[in-house]
């Protein structure tokens, strides 16, 4: 097998405009710090329909700028989905915040508003409810983002959306990233994601505090911004405020980024032409497809599929026999509470038992933009084989 046979489950579809883009900017006078990165933010802040937009270096310093922003702090606390990428979870504990977590709903995977309920009620009892909670639009399916608005409002906690999947993905028919129901919501353009800048991130807000703060901290706690300088002793003066960081995305990252965004509706209609092509292709097979909510229109970052409950144990050879057979299959994802870093901190296996037996049955077959007809079948004819060798079907 060449490396090319191999087919990942995820990859950037790079085209020759994407490239010229690139170049045009390396040639131009500014690598940092110069007309690409606003360009890119302003067009995202009219992609998603939101007021405000601040880029960073990748959606984990976007969201460690989002709890910043928010005030999260030592003795907070932020609750997240354990099926999710670590990014979402660390984002409080480098802000000295407590993180716990909220048990998915079995069909969405995506964090259950009734467990959320459930949890906020007892929270509420026990005075420890969190400052901000972090649902995380999963595969690029949307959330209930109206039911976890209502508790919010409630309950008086901020919101960010980890929407790192769900770029181009719509809730109630408006765009993720609207800000109807949340403070903050965060894209991800790692090349896995619906659109690259190679590693980058953005966070989208309608309040101008909240971009500000993010924009200041972005870039090492410092202002230029007339309005807000102390004193103004000529052009080359800026002042430090505040403790920021290096969180700046480059030139090149935006200009990579603005250029795939043209792109954005092309890459999902075409997720979504996989999608059903999948259904077809999958259909009697003894595996759990994955479900879509209506009134959502997901950005389909993922596919993932479940195993039979009888069959989890077989799930490590049926991931081996797709990886020997060219299928660059993953696991999304490994419930965060289980990591040894979280366990350290108190958690253990059977705190969020779906989660867990999600988990443990999950694989992620293949989706991508230039994923062909062909490679989806060889997806699947490998799979119906790792399954017939694994004893879940017959031939
Ligand atoms: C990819 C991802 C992140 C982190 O994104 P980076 O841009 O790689 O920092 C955070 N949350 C989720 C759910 C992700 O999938």
């Amino acid at each position: 097998m060449t490396p090319t046979d191999f087919i990942p489950y995820g990859r950037q579809f790079i085209s020759d405009d994407d490239i010229a883009a690139v170049v045009s900017t390396l040639k131009s006078d500014y690598l940092t710090q110069g007309p690409k990165v606003s360009d890119f933010e302003q067009a995202i802040a009219n992609k998603v329909d939101s007021k405000y937009a601040v880029a960073a270096n990748s959606a984990t310093s976007a969201l460690h700028l989002a709890c910043l922003a928010l005030g999260v702090g030592e003795n907070d606390r932020v609750w997240t989905s354990p099926n999710t990428f670590i990014a979402s979870a660390n984002c409080a504990r480098y802000c000295g915040a407590s993180v716990d977590f909220v048990d998915i709903d079995p069909r969405t995977y995506n964090l259950c508003p009734m467990k959320l309920a459930d949890k906020l009620a007892l929270a509420q009892t026990n005075n420890t409810l969190p400052k901000v909670v972090i649902p995380v639009h999963f595969a690029g399916q949307p959330c209930d983002m109206q039911a976890i608005d209502a508790l919010a409002k409630q309950y008086g906690f901020s919101v960010i959306e980890d929407a790192s999947h769900a770029i181009g993905a719509k809730y109630q028919n408006k765009p993720v990233g609207d800000g109807r129901f949340s403070d903050i919501c965060i894209f991800s353009f790692h090349p896995v994601k619906i659109i690259t800048s190679a590693e980058g991130g953005m966070a989208v807000t309608n309040d101008k505090q909240l971009a500000d703060h993010m924009r200041t901290h972005a870039s090492q706690g410092t202002t230029k911004s007339l309005d807000e300088l102390t004193q103004n002793p000529g052009d080359w003066y800026y002042e430090q405020h505040t403790l920021g960081f290096n969180y700046r995305m480059t030139e090149l990252q935006a200009a990579l980024g603005l250029s795939q965004l043209s792109r954005l509706e092309d890459f999902i209609a075409k997720r979504h032409k996989q999608f059903e092509y999948y259904q077809v292709l999958l259909k009697d097979l003894p595996i759990t497809l994955p479900f879509q909510q209506e009134k959502t229109h997901s950005s389909l970052h993922l596919f993932p599929i479940l195993l039979p409950k009888t069959h989890k144990q077989a799930r490590k050879a049926v991931f081996d026999n797709l990886r020997q057979n060219g299928i660059g299959t993953q696991v999304h994802y490994i419930p965060v509470h289980t990591q040894p870093y979280y366990q350290n901190l108190g958690f253990a296996e059977g705190d969020f038992p779906v989660a867990e037996d999600y988990y443990q049955r999950t694989l992620s077959l293949p989706l991508f933009a230039d994923l062909t007809q062909s490679q989806q079948v060889k997806v699947v004819n490998a799979l119906k084989q790792a399954l017939v060798d694994c004893g879940m079907m017959e031939l």
